[in-house]
């Protein structure tokens, strides 16, 4: 780690790392073998305080910073992705409220989750639904009609709700009504217990198979109250006030996924053989091991520059958040390919976790915003406009 720390970064990542190798990593294996949602770990989350990492102290929350909640979920990450990813869908989920809530959603939303009473998740994209395409440039998402005191979904369906089932509060995206300006969403807050939702299949993913992805049907009214800033201005807060943290939990999570696999590949490469080989001194094996350092390193290096400009201020575009996304999820991939080649018939038969976070690495590939996706955006934001 390049850049100097306040006590209180380490104190939370530290914090997070006890609490990562005593309660999530011995339960890791078990959650991805099994698919099931890791309460456990996330009650474990929970109870420690970690809920309320991002909200403001006034609200009871710790009022942690970008890079502190890096720290948080690389740590997470590193001993049970599928736990890591649920956090940091919560916390995602929970930004906007935290930084734009009304007085009663302060009473409503933000205080019960300081109290560890909710969780939340993201119920965002719609693919393979009836009118919504994540291809779409226009990035079209169902319309919730207009009733005078809220916004009535009708049978809404969301392809990959994280926590689905387990979450107390989805962050919803929409448009409001029909008539909607082109493009333009709306953002609220669902609450679990005052609408109808199904879950459409289980979830039984390639990899952060504790994650309880499943697409969700959502039907009823929102109460207006629900509503996060103004209407059709979502995609604005989106860009805006959510981005840091969305890019930068992803970032953190793909990149503990590297750190994590790497760091046991440097123990268990180390162990001597009874001839007195070592892996790592295979000069092949050597060089990867290099190599693959200098990409943890890198990709961490950016994100906590990225994560510090942006709690001083100096972040205009979210180019150095979305620059870290990339590099940390292809830093997972080139750490777990390698070790899968590196530790080869022991980690291709499982008795090594290597398997398990390379099928996790490959989410980074696909989802928040896929790199597919992430880097034209990042070329549209740093090269010169056309002139008209
Ligand atoms: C484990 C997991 C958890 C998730 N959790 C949540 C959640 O909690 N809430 C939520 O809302 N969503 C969640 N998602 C959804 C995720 O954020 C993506 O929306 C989803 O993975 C996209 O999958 P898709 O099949 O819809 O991909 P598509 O949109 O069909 O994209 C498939 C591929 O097409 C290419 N592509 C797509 N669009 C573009 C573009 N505009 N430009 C260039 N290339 C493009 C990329 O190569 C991309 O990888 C989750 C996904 C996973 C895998």
């Amino acid at each position: 780690m390049l850049i100097n720390l306040t006590d209180v970064q380490k104190e939370w990542r530290d914090k997070a790392r006890e609490l990562a190798v005593t309660e999530l990593g011995p339960r890791a294996a078990g959650v991805d073998k099994s698919g099931t949602y890791p309460r456990d770990s996330m009650n474990a989350l929970r109870d420690a305080g970690f809920y309320g990492l991002r909200i403001a102290k006034e609200h009871g929350g710790a009022g942690a910073d970008l890079l502190t909640t890096a720290l948080v979920v690389e740590e997470l990450a590193k001993q049970c992705p599928s736990t890591a990813m649920c956090y940091k869908m919560h916390i995602e989920a929970s930004e906007l409220v935290a930084r734009i809530p009304t007085p009663d959603q302060v009473e409503r939303f933000i205080r019960p989750i300081t109290r560890g009473e909710a969780l939340f998740t993201v119920a965002g994209g719609e693919t393979s639904g009836k009118k919504g395409d994540n291809w779409s440039p226009t990035g079209a998402f169902s319309a919730a009609g207009k009733t005078g005191t809220g916004y009535r979904l009708d049978h809404i369906r969301k392809s990959y709700v994280t926590s689905a089932g387990e979450a107390t509060h989805y962050f919803f995206m929409c448009q409001a009504g029909e008539d909607a300006p082109k493009g333009a969403l709306t953002a609220m807050i669902v609450e679990g217990d005052k609408i109808d939702w199904e879950k459409d299949g289980e979830w039984n993913g390639l990899g952060m198979r504790g994650n309880c992805s499943s697409p969700v049907y959502f039907s009823g009214v929102v109460p207006a109250e629900n509503l996060l800033g103004q209407e059709h201005e979502g995609g604005k807060y989106m860009g805006t006030v959510m981005m840091p943290v969305v890019a930068v939990t992803y970032a953190a999570a793909y990149l503990g996924i590297a750190s994590g696999a790497f760091e046991i590949g440097c123990v268990e490469g180390s162990r001597q053989y009874a001839s007195g080989a070592r892996r790592v001194d295979n000069p092949i094996n050597k060089r990867r091991m290099g190599e693959l350092s200098a990409r943890v390193e890198a990709a961490r290096s950016l994100l906590h520059l990225a994560a510090r400009a942006g709690d001083e201020g100096q972040v205009s575009l979210p180019t150095p958040y979305l620059q870290a996304k990339v590099m940390a999820s292809e830093a997972a991939i080139a750490v777990t390919e390698d070790m899968m080649t590196m530790f080869g018939g022991t980690a291709f038969a499982g008795r090594l976790p290597f398997e398990r976070y390379f099928r996790d690495a490959r989410a980074g590939m696909v989802m928040g915003l896929a790199n597919d996706e992430a880097y034209p955006m990042i070329a549209g934001m740093i090269l010169p406009r056309q002139k008209t």
